[in-house]
């Protein structure tokens, strides 16, 4: 194939121009995998949040029964 900016001709798998050093191709375009990192563990704090939430809920209405049944006795 030929560069598109020199029409300098180079091989078929080449990235880049050796005449003019452009680039040939694109790379694909990659999300660096700390944005996924940051994903996850943002999604893990809310995760974490909700469950702890509710399990404060049954705690409070667990506790709830129990006073209700040791008052009971
Ligand atoms: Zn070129």
């Amino acid at each position: 194939m030929f560069c598109k900016h020199c029409q300098h001709y180079i091989r078929e798998d080449s990235r880049f121009c050796p005449r003019c050093g452009v680039r040939l191709r694109s790379e694909p375009a990659q999300d660096p995998p700390w944005l996924w990192i940051c994903t996850i563990l943002l999604f893990a704090v809310i995760w974490a949040t909700l469950v702890r939430d509710q399990l404060e809920v049954q705690f409070l209405h667990l506790r709830a029964e129990i006073n209700s049944l040791l008052s009971a006795l």
